[in-house]
């Protein structure tokens, strides 16, 4: 099969979430099962001077955005380690910006013209490289125009009408809804604004249009698939998505095993792996100690947390704990994370306050963060919600025992400790239920205590690195995905020609 990945962020090149990591690793994985994929991006300043090599295309592009026409190019560079070519959308003025989507919290304001010319751009260069695509894989409202435009703009233009797609949500709660007057930029009739398709009370939707219009949905987890059904994790679509709950389902990203293995990793002072986890944790946490100016303590647990400062990953509970628990208990912390101003403030604080307790880094640092994951005793992920998650999977991977809250893709991954999930040799990690602070606090709490029963605490740890959520896992259930889409989208028009 040919799949077309069309995204706004990708691994080197561009990143501020999961996202970033998905659209990287899957088309390398579909690669190797035999598929072929290509990756489209929006050229972005950082994506350009990332350091990978480009090469300039001939095609040019001209898309029609409301009234005028804009021009762009395409440049052409490789994800790493693959044969995977990746397609710059080069249009300078919507691109080459700092960031990707806005600057000091607020977005473009362009940012509706910026995805609309995107996603008629991946279309366009469809049919100018050539390119033989089967399945068109959209990723979040940045791309949500894709199979709308498929289904309406592109119908019946040869070379296209093959073309099934799969929409998938990364996050509901970011939606990209615009001001009703973008419509025009949109270059589709005025029939399509109506609350069926893609207007969502009174604005325009983009997420919702990449709902309706793809030929099959999916998200991050299959917990997540099913909360979203729901409010309030339905972010207000629930109904579209109660609706087409025929052609929604869910797979948990898989892990790139290259980058995050204690085994080989580059960023620990020592490498280890399931059998060398003992020693090997203690040195990295020795070593994460002195880095961040914690007192050397190996029997004192380490809890990390690494992700974005705001409500959704429920720091706000991390931050009471910690408060409660500082002057008391003897437990290190240690944050690495950006996002809100208030948490910024509030971990500064902390760790100025209690500089034995808890060390704060309130940066995006890679290395930093391989680290923490070596280092930890415990990771910490009370999210609110989470689609599917990351981090608990590279804790699982590094020994770092997870204790998250039951949602989404949390609830999919990790088995929470008991007397049977310790005797079937399920048990991975520690979870609650309700999202409040003394749940945490006793869920740490009992993570804690087991902690102290070493044996117990060995096998836990076991069981989470023996655990395989590699890309070869996820992928093989994507070309499924893209194969029974592919055979429903194509059934009528073979029927027709018969
Ligand atoms: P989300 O996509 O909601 O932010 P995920 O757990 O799915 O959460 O993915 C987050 C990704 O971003 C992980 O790879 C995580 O390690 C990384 N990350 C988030 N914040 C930081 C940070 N401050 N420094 C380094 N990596 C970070």
């Amino acid at each position: 099969m040919n799949i077309l990945l069309a995204a706004s962020e990708a691994v080197p090149f561009a990143k501020t979430g999961g996202l970033a990591d998905v659209v990287a690793a899957l088309p390398v994985a579909l690669e190797r099962l035999g598929h072929r994929a290509v990756v489209f991006l929006p050229g972005y300043r950082g994506a350009l001077n990332g350091g990978q090599p480009l090469e300039q295309t001939q095609v040019r592009i001209s898309v029609p955005i409301g009234s005028k026409t804009v021009e762009g190019t395409l440049l052409k560079s490789r994800l790493p380690d693959s044969q995977v070519d990746v397609y710059f959308v080069q249009q300078d003025e919507y691109y080459l910006r700092d960031e990707l989507y806005g600057v000091n919290g607020s977005d473009y304001i362009d940012n509706c013209e910026r995805f609309v010319f995107f996603c008629r751009a991946v279309l366009e260069a469809v049919r100018q490289l050539p390119l033989r695509v089967d399945v068109v894989h959209a990723h979040d409202w940045q791309t949500g125009l894709i199979p709308a435009y498929l289904k309406i703009a592109y119908r019946g233009l040869p070379g296209y009408e093959q073309i099934a797609s799969l929409f998938t949500i990364h996050n509901l709660a970011y939606q990209g809804t615009f001001w009703h007057w973008d419509m025009l930029l949109t270059g589709l009739d005025w029939k399509y604004f109506n609350w069926h398709q893609m207007e969502f009370y009174g604005k325009l939707n983009l997420m919702k249009t990449g709902l309706v219009f793809a030929d099959a949905i999916n998200t991050v987890s299959p917990r997540y698939a099913e909360e979203i059904q729901n409010a309030p994790l339905g972010c207000g679509l629930e109904g579209v998505l109660q609706q087409r709950r025929e052609v929604l389902s869910g797979i948990v990203n898989g892990v790139d095993y290259r980058i995050w293995d204690p085994a080989t990793d580059p960023h620990l002072p020592k490498n280890y792996d399931e059998r060398s986890v003992v020693e090997g944790k203690a040195a990295c946490k020795a070593a994460l100690q002195a880095e961040l100016g914690l007192p050397s303590a190996p029997d004192v647990p380490l809890v990390g947390l690494i992700g974005r400062l705001v409500d959704q990953k429920g720091i706000d509970l991390v931050a009471e704990v910690v408060q409660d628990w500082v002057r008391s208990n003897d437990v290190q912390w240690v944050i690495l994370g950006t996002g809100e101003a208030r948490y910024h403030q509030l971990f500064a604080t902390l760790a100025e306050r209690f500089p034995q307790k808890v060390a704060a880094r309130l940066a995006f640092s890679e290395p930093l963060a391989h680290r923490i994951e070596a280092g930890a005793d415990i990771f910490l992920m009370p999210s609110r919600f989470e689609p599917c998650g990351l981090n608990q999977l590279y804790s699982l991977k590094y020994g770092a025992v997870p204790v998250v809250r039951g949602t989404g893709g949390l609830v999919d991954t990790i088995t929470d400790t008991t007397p049977q999930s310790l005797a079937d040799g399920t048990a991975t990690g520690f979870s609650f239920r309700e999202t409040e602070v003394l749940a945490l606090a006793e869920t740490l709490r009992r993570a804690i205590n087991t902690y102290r029963q070493a044996d117990t605490w060995r096998q836990i740890v076991a069981n989470g690195m023996r655990q395989d959520w590699s890309w070869g896992r996820s992928a093989q259930q994507y070309v499924q995905l893209y194969q029974s889409t592919l055979t429903r989208v194509r059934a009528p028009l073979i029927a027709e020609r018969v």
